[in-house]
């Protein structure tokens, strides 16, 4: 038996499966904003990227700092009132995440962040004023290679290198070791971008335990040795603590110290906060590199004991961080010194040394002249150096949750040349203008100069060689003529 349907039916049949299937894809895109709290696959996360920087284009820049090993694009978003370049006075701030790609909490947290800032733009004071006042760059993943090998589970290293089996955080350039293994193309695009933006602060987010690790990571070879653990402490140790406090006591439980972390249950961190080289030394790092090569300060988050956890405990981990995270990035505002260096007509000075009394770090001033200087409260004198400048002083007082302002005018050294060409011209007045004269000019000088000298000369020339001869010839001549006669 044969059954057919008539033809309205197939229309109404043709039109719900029509239906069904562009209400699917306008789900899919409904799906991507708002950021969910689930794992984005490398094509998600730069779907989500893509429809941030769609849906808010005023704020938002997506760009790439590199590639990965196989080749794929380091995306980073941009969020900013006027993004796409730096603006003087502006304060620079980045998050990385998924360094190690099987730890992928910060991947996830940074992807909410952005949501949260660009969807609050306008509406809430705190995130306007911020997302205003402040250049901010996230880049989810430095490790998409990882990502992709990576699995659910809270412990293991499968996923962690990139894809040519390097540990992307022992691949930089190290103060005291050196460069140990080939410079890999992550590695590379990092230290591109942070010796290209001006960037003040950062943190690296990680995962495996809960605390705040802090430079230096790594010491000198003569310390390692020893077996006891060695706090090695950078120059801004105590900025260093202030700030991984304000994260570590910001979140809900990182601050009691104890993580309880299945394979180091007896770690106890004091405050929720470390110092790197104390924990365990590694060579090659991303915060030690930062610091010592760069005006910006970073610290790295350890997000929680589980690298890969389920994605039912991402809406935790982001309720437990998002203020953390907010306010790290407030701290480029109320913390330390800022301000501009120019030369005496106002013009920027970039690459000016701005150096505090007692402390090494030097941090240099940007191409408007612009510098920041995270400091703790106090009262500090700042000299200001540059090349063919003099070098200007001031006494700051820094005080607590409050940025001071120092700007700084230099002058310009004069130039040895310059300084010999008085000292002659004070010596010898009538050389002098000489010198310093052109060919043409000099010769007119010696030829009019010659002119008066033969001119001076000439009345008493002409007395003698003119007259005297003829007296003497008229004298001959009368004296032959009166002998002849
Ligand atoms: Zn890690």
């Amino acid at each position: 038996m044969e059954s057919k349907l008539p033809a309205a039916k197939w229309r109404t049949l043709w039109l719900a499966i029509l239906l069904y299937y562009v209400s699917g894809i306008n789900e899919a895109q409904c799906d991507i904003l708002p950021v969910r709290p689930i794992h984005h696959n490398n094509t998600a996360l730069r779907q989500v990227l893509e429809a941030l920087t769609a849906k808010y284009p005023n704020i938002t820049r997506l760009y790439s700092i590199g590639k990965s090993y196989q080749g794929k694009s380091l995306w980073v978003i941009e969020i900013t009132k006027d993004p796409g370049k730096h603006l003087p006075g502006k304060p620079e701030l980045k998050y990385v995440a998924n360094m190690h790609g099987n730890e992928v909490v910060g991947r996830e947290l940074l992807l909410l962040l952005a949501d949260h800032l660009c969807s609050n733009y306008g509406r809430d004071q705190r995130i306007t004023k911020l997302v205003d006042t402040t250049r901010i760059h996230l880049l989810p993943s430095m490790n998409p290679d990882g990502w992709e090998s990576s699995h659910v589970g809270c412990t293991g290293i499968k996923g962690r290198f990139n894809a040519n089996g390097v540990d992307l955080n022992r691949n930089f350039p190290d103060p005291y070791d050196g460069q140990t293994n080939e410079l890999q193309p992550e590695t590379q695009a990092i230290m591109n971008w942070i010796h290209r933006e001006p960037f003040v602060l950062s943190a690296n987010l990680h995962g495996g335990t809960l605390v705040v690790n802090y430079p230096f990571d790594n010491l000198p070879s003569e310390l390692k040795r020893s077996t006891t653990r060695v706090y090695y402490s950078s120059p801004d140790d105590d900025i260093f603590v202030n700030i991984a406090k304000l994260y570590s006591k910001t979140h809900p439980t990182m601050h009691n110290g104890n993580p309880r972390c299945p394979i180091q249950r007896e770690e106890k961190f004091p405050d929720g906060i470390t110092n790197g080289a104390a924990w365990y030394p590694i060579s090659g790092g991303m915060q030690d590199y930062n610091y010592y090569k760069t005006n910006c300060f970073e610290i790295t988050l350890e997000l929680g004991c589980c690298k890969y956890p389920p994605a039912r405990y991402l809406s935790p981990y982001w309720r437990a961080n998002r203020e953390a995270l907010l306010k790290y990035i407030e701290l480029v505002h109320n913390t330390g010194i800022r301000g501009f260096v120019f030369d005496e007509k106002g013009r920027p000075i970039e690459g000016a040394k701005i150096i505090i009394e007692n402390r090494a770090k030097k941090v240099k001033t940007y191409k408007d002249g612009d510098y920041w200087r995270l400091l703790v409260p106090g009262n500090y004198i700042i000299r200001v150096a540059k090349r063919k400048y003099k070098n200007s002083k001031k006494t700051i007082t820094v005080d607590p949750d409050a940025i001071a302002y120092a700007n700084f005018t230099l002058v310009r050294k004069r130039s040895k040349n310059f300084s010999r060409r008085r000292l002659a011209a004070k010596m010898n007045p009538v050389a002098q203008p000489l010198k310093s004269t052109n060919n043409v000019s000099f010769h007119k000088v010696v030829t009019h100069r010659d002119k008066l000298r033969l001119s001076a000369k000439s009345p008493g020339k002409s007395a003698s060689t003119v007259l005297g001869p003829f007296i003497i010839t008229s004298l001959v001549c009368f004296v032959l003529v009166a002998l002849l006669k």
